[in-house]
């Protein structure tokens, strides 16, 4: 599917559900994509991309910014804290935050940049053991503790379980972001965006849509 018919479908969701145009932002997930396909993603004006390794995106977005203006990368994976540093260095957001010890690592990287990019709280909302993520019964405390850190936490994200309703989870997720006054929710990937703008995305992330399969690795 094209970047166009992609924003045409996220478009005509918004409208669909009642909310204003152009207030979901597209996350072109690049992860594993050959450069040419980024490349030609970019050269139809998009700039928004996301990665889900940091090794990955430090080897492939340095050179892309030297080309392109205007680049804003959100790291979507796991992340781990001996890589704090190097992802806040390369990335405009991070939407994996998902404990304690990483929170406190960005909270003193950031008072030592004077900068932190925008924050996601991952919660694993299907309570999947191989999951990343904040268990939803843990969510408020440590959205609270986070804040107390003075982290600049911009909504909650989530990844529904595979064999799952991913509805159930978006609604789950937008209520547990309602209910602490968190504004953004990073949900929705190539099969189910529709459903997740309808529940209230502000960010969806979309790889193989945009990009095609990915080439195994
Ligand atoms: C790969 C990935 C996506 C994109 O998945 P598609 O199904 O290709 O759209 C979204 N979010 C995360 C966290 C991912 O790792």
């Amino acid at each position: 599917m094209s970047l166009d018919e992609i924003n045409t479908r996220i478009a005509a969701a918004e409208v669909a559900a009642g909310r204003d145009a152009g207030t979901v932002c597209l996350i072109a997930v690049s992860k594993v994509q050959p450069n040419e396909r980024v490349r030609s993603v970019l050269d139809q004006g998009h700039r928004i991309f996301g990665e889900n390794r940091i090794q990955e995106a430090a080897g492939k977005w340095p050179e892309f910014r030297t080309q392109y203006d205007g680049i804003d990368l959100h790291l979507i994976g796991p992340l781990q804290t001996n890589k704090a540093r190097q992802a806040m260095e390369l990335c405009n957001a991070i939407h994996s935050l998902d404990r304690p010890k990483l929170a406190n690592t960005l909270a003193r990287l950031a008072q030592e940049r004077g900068d932190c990019p925008d924050l996601f709280i991952q919660v694993n909302t299907g309570e999947e053991p191989q999951k990343a993520g904040i268990l939803p019964g843990d969510a408020d405390d440590f959205i609270k503790e986070c804040q107390k850190l003075d982290l600049p936490i911009h909504g909650l994200m989530c990844i529904p379980p595979v064999d799952e309703e991913p509805s159930l989870h978006f609604a789950l997720l937008a209520k547990l972001a309602a209910r602490n006054g968190l504004d953004g929710l990073s949900m929705g990937m190539s099969s189910d965006f529709e459903s997740a703008i309808a529940l209230g995305a502000t960010h969806v992330r979309i790889g193989s849509a945009i990009f095609g399969e990915r080439v195994a690795s």
